[in-house]
């Protein structure tokens, strides 16, 4: 125990904690004692000695993430630990009926705070699992974290491999290294080191080690499917398109033709194969360029547009300049669709909310001079669960329009 920090909060400072958010903001730290550095694991006590938690800890503004709360007692975060975690986080998955599903293999096995693993990101692709840490403190436990994944697949594990390069800080990386394969069993990979993985019955070539995020944006999974309800006979522009998810369904579902367009020319050739393999790429042309000057440009009038952009909004202090990106976005986009056409517009900001998001399509559609109704309201999937304690973990927010 000596090893171990013991955290004390300032009165009236515990209460989030009891109501199980996991974070620890240093200003709520009355009195530190014992060893402190970064990964180290902290005991977190009331102002009156309650035990209320143990974490990890880093010299930083969410100074402990809370891995565990009382009453369970201090625990040292070794590979069983995780392999419980991550165990409970897999059940989840199979309730959602994502673990084994001949149509689908790929899910994110955990999702940070929403599995009450803050910090802490892992997909799945058929056996293949990526990791993504969000803090340098949780990084000291990535073997521990490595292990604790083993027992949980078994056999049906066919590689761990480690991505937090991108998300943690670059200076980290000066006196750290990354670790790439934490695990390589049967490996798979084609010449250009993709992966072929299956999504609601459709194939997709996936890029673990060089592709965004951890290779594939799995949390369109739910709102793609619904997206073939809508593509028949359609003529579809699917913007920052990455490997071409929304495409492949629009165009399995009978699409007249898909056009993609992202800035990214790499994920540009993966949409292009992702439409080969899936036997649909005669109806399929990409563009590489930018979305704003495509739509701007653009002759052609389409009956269905897809609008995914990254997050325009990190932060609080950049929110209302994000706020103005989607309402230029949204407005090109109103402007482009033929008189009864369907926008599928997304925000994956996670400070834009979906009142904020739905006023400021609203701008746009004034601005269009365009009739809107609202056909869905759409978010993440269960395997990006949102833990009602850490309503931030919700950040996909979507609206399918109608646009007479
Ligand atoms: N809809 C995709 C995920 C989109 S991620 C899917 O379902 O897989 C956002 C994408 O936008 C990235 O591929 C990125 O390369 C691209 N991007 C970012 N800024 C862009 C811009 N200004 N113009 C075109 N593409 C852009």
């Amino acid at each position: 125990m000596s090893q171990r920090l013991k955290v004390i909060l300032r009165s009236g400072k515990d209460d989030a904690v009891r109501r199980f958010h996991p974070w620890v903001f240093s200003g709520a730290i009355k009195k530190m004692i014992g060893p402190e550095f970064d990964g180290c694991t902290a005991d977190v006590y009331s102002n009156r000695d309650e035990y209320l938690g143990c974490g990890i800890y880093q010299d930083a503004a969410i100074a402990v993430r809370i891995l565990d709360f009382a009453p369970a007692k201090h625990n040292n975060f070794d590979a069983p630990f995780w392999s419980g975690k991550i165990r409970s986080a897999y059940r989840l998955r199979e309730t959602a009926n994502l673990a084994v599903n001949p149509h689908t293999n790929v899910y994110r096995l955990v999702h940070g705070e929403g599995d009450h693993l803050p910090g802490l990101i892992i997909d799945h692709y058929d056996g293949h699992l990526v990791v993504q840490v969000h803090s340098t403190g949780l990084y000291t436990y990535i073997d521990q974290i490595s292990e604790g994944i083993k027992p949980v697949y078994g056999k049906r594990l066919r590689s761990i491999y480690d991505k937090s390069r991108e998300t943690l800080p670059a200076d980290f990386w000066q006196e750290n290294e990354t670790r790439g394969y934490l695990f390589k069993g049967d490996n798979d990979v084609d010449k250009e080191g993709h992966i072929r993985v299956r999504e609601n019955g459709n194939d997709f070539l996936v890029d673990i080690t060089g592709g965004q995020k951890t290779g594939f944006f799995i949390d369109q999974r739910e709102n793609r499917l619904l997206l073939s309800r809508y593509s028949k006979g359609k003529r579809v522009l699917n913007t920052f398109s990455y490997s071409g998810g929304f495409s492949v369904y629009a165009l399995k579902a009978g699409a007249e033709s898909v056009d993609s367009v992202d800035s990214s020319k790499k994920a540009v050739k993966l949409s292009e194969l992702n439409a080969v393999i899936n036997g649909v790429s005669e109806r399929h042309t990409a563009h590489t360029g930018d979305v704003m000057e495509y739509l701007k440009s653009a002759e052609k009038e389409y009956d269905l547009i897809i609008l995914d952009p990254p997050a325009y909004a990190k932060h609080q202090n950049v929110r209302h300049k994000a706020v103005q990106g989607y309402k230029r976005l949204n407005l090109e986009a109103l402007k482009r669709i033929s008189s009864g056409g369907i926008l599928f517009t997304f925000s994956c900001s996670q400070v834009v909310d979906m009142k904020l998001f739905q006023s400021t399509v609203m701008s746009a559609a004034i601005l269009a001079g365009r009739k809107v109704r609202i056909l869905h309201q759409l978010t993440q999937p269960a395997d990006h669960p949102v833990n009602i304690f850490h309503p931030e973990g919700h950040y996909l927010k979507g609206l399918v329009l109608l646009v007479d």
